[in-house]
């Protein structure tokens, strides 16, 4: 538990595509806390070392890049690079594409860990994700695990893409989240994983209407 009983963290983790931002954006706005997207986070660091020629093997000119880089978001949640709003740009399929690679990399997740903190412990706040449960809060007030059918999470995500004009088929949408979860769930530092103590909550049938009600339901006790 948070130490205050006023400052909350609420810790939503889970793959790719199970709701987690709509849903962790809507319970932000209901309980009135500030809302972290953190894969936002790792895909803008993704887009800034991509347009600069980087890899994630070079260490050195990552840690120059993450130095040189502010990561900030607008009162709409959307992210900012540097002062410039680059939300369309950290969606492209191409980051979607290398984004686990580089969130694999030690440096740069122990640099957005530091400041996902930062921003929770100042703020009650809910945060999505892949480790808030497990490393970057492990004390969160609550902890739920979103999990859903690959199928239905691909249908969602095309579905989205489409509807933001980006080219993409349905296959290759399947195919990125599958891979990314491979990715992400077996990386060495902060893989994807369950909480012990996370609620886990299957998304499958639910509408977001429905997701958000039942996470509410919950953290209203306390929030
Ligand atoms: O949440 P979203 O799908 O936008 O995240 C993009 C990628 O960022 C994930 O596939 C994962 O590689 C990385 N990520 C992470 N840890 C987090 C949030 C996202 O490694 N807490």
């Amino acid at each position: 538990m948070s130490e205050s009983k006023n400052h909350i963290v609420i810790a939503i983790d889970g793959p790719s595509g199970t709701g987690k931002s709509t849903t962790a954006k809507m319970l932000s706005k209901n309980l009135g806390i500030t809302y972290l997207d953190t894969g936002a986070m790792y895909r803008a660091i993704t887009f800034v070392a991509m347009s600069a020629g980087v890899t994630p093997s070079d260490k050195e000119a990552l840690l120059s890049l993450l130095q040189k880089t502010v990561i900030d978001f607008d009162s709409n949640n959307q992210v900012l690079i540097n002062g410039f709003s680059q939300e369309s740009a950290i969606r492209s399929p191409e980051v979607s594409e290398q984004v686990s690679y580089y969130s694999a990399v030690p440096e740069i997740r122990s640099a957005l860990t530091a400041k996902q903190r930062e921003i929770g412990n100042k703020h009650s706040c809910i945060l999505d994700g892949r480790d808030i449960g497990t490393v970057v809060f492990p004390n969160a007030t609550f902890k739920f695990f979103l999990v859903t059918d690959l199928k239905v999470r691909a249908a969602r995500r095309y579905a989205e893409l489409i509807g933001q004009g980006k080219q993409v088929t349905l296959q290759e949408v399947e195919e990125n989240l599958r891979l990314r979860d491979s990715i992400d769930s077996s990386r060495e530092v902060a893989p994807l994983l369950k909480a012990p103590d996370a609620i886990e909550i299957d998304t499958t049938q639910l509408s977001i209407q429905e997701q958000v009600e039942k996470i509410q339901a919950i953290v209203s006790v306390v929030a």
